[in-house]
């Protein structure tokens, strides 16, 4: 065992307890894989009905700035860590006072705010090799006036809480920058250029306790209406030249962050060849969901290593892989408020299926519900498997 950074080793009398911020799909796939290795898990999260409590030991319900609850889950945890970004950073903070927090409060904040995060991607330049798009600032109207022209057309990102494409408005003059604005009631926002994508790309990297890091695949990305669709690892138009590029960018990135834990870096590819550096999520993400089914160490269980101070775990990619969500629509006939049951039977007898459904009780459109991974020899049986599985559950492709 590593003397400077003894390891909190699962099992034992009494049991090893890990802890997670926030109940969500990613609470709940952690506590699996934390489970699998013989950790219990403590979820804090205010609703009592949420995909991580179903699977957690013990849920504590509550505020997520609840000091008395976070008192509680520090005192039962060897360590904590968060499955949503928006987690407060004074409660990391505050958990760190009291028990091992991986991510740091400092990283948690960076990633919270674009305006923090594209400056620190900037920072990281000389060594990453990468820039963010062009941006600037907007707080007020003169922020607007002083637009440069080079900016637009471009997009109006909120600064805080924006996902899945939410609090972001396209803008292609100063006055739909004022309107966009005045939409967003005036919070701080960034109005970045919009650029010129031939696709979208994720690195996941894990850093551990001792420093030492490992970087996955690169994951290729399909958005639609803003939210994820598919991830296809190998990705179909990445060159290894471009994979070996935005890999060494993100382990740039999470040494200079001094980052323990598990970071997603999403990447544009211009139509010039030229990489992009987006945004990062300090926590596993919607795109190594492939993870779980394609790699020796899913991303779950690197983020148990990583809090526990582990040795972190082998990141190869066993077959080729593409995972498509499962949004709520598939619960209703097409175009229709008619409820069906998705034939779930028909998806599982596709070769290479694998499926993951995160115990929501109730589907909407837009909400993720779960996800499919198909893994195959090929990467085209892959691919077909999955073109068979949208056409049973009405996606089209
Ligand atoms: P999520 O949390 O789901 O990753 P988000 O709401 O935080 O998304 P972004 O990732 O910044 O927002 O943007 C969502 C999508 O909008 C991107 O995946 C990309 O398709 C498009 N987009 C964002 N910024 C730009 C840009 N500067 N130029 C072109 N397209 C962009
Ligand atoms: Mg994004």
């Amino acid at each position: 065992m590593n003397e400077k950074h003894p390891a909190f080793l699962p099992s034992g009398t009494p049991p090893t307890w890990l802890g997670v911020m926030g109940g969500g799909q990613l609470g709940r796939m952690f506590a699996h894989a934390a489970q699998m290795m013989g950790y219990k898990v403590a979820v804090l999260e205010p609703s009592r009905d949420c995909p991580a409590g179903h699977a957690a030991d013990h849920l504590i319900c509550a505020d997520y700035s609840d000091q008395k609850a976070l008192a509680e889950l520090a005192a039962q945890c060897a360590a904590v860590t968060t499955e949503f970004e928006n987690v407060p950073a004074q409660s990391m903070a505050f958990l760190a006072e009291r028990t091992f927090v991986a991510p740091s409060a400092a990283c948690v904040s960076i990633a919270q705010n674009r305006i923090e995060e594209k400056r620190f991607f900037v920072d990281c330049a000389p060594k990453s090799g990468v820039m963010p798009a062009p941006h600037k600032t907007i707080s007020t109207e003169a922020d607007i006036d002083a637009i440069d022209d080079a900016l637009l057309p471009g997009i109006l990102k909120t600064v805080r809480m924006g996902y899945d494409g939410k609090g972001q408005i396209r803008v292609k003059t100063r006055d739909d920058v004022r309107a966009a604005f005045d939409k967003m009631g005036r919070v701080t926002c960034l109005l970045e250029k919009m650029l010129p994508l031939a696709y979208e790309v994720s690195v996941l990297t894990v850093r551990g306790a001792d420093g030492q890091s490992v970087v996955y695949p690169i994951a290729e990305n399909v958005h639609r209406d803003g939210i994820l669709f598919t991830t296809t690892v190998p990705g179909p138009n990445v060159t290894a030249e471009c994979a070996s590029r935005a890999q060494a960018a993100a382990l740039a990135i999470i040494e200079q962050m001094g980052y323990v834990g598990v970071l997603c870096i999403e990447f544009f590819v211009l139509t010039d060849g030229s990489l992009v550096v987006n945004e990062m999520a300090p926590r596993p993400h919607n795109s190594g969901h492939y993870t779980i089914d394609a790699c020796v160490t899913s991303q779950f269980a690197q983020q148990a290593r990583a809090m526990a101070k582990l040795p972190l775990g082998d990141v190869r990619q066993h077959s080729p892989a593409v995972m498509l969500n499962i949004l709520g629509d598939v619960w209703f006939e097409n175009g229709s408020d008619t409820p069906r049951e998705p034939a779930w039977d028909e998806v599982l007898r596709l070769p290479g299926a694998n499926l993951h459904l995160y115990g929501k009780d109730a589907p909407r459109r837009g909400r993720k519900m779960g996800h499919v991974t198909f893994i195959a020899p090929t990467l085209a049986e892959a691919q077909a498997s999955l073109a068979a599985a949208c056409r049973i559950l009405g996606i089209p492709l």
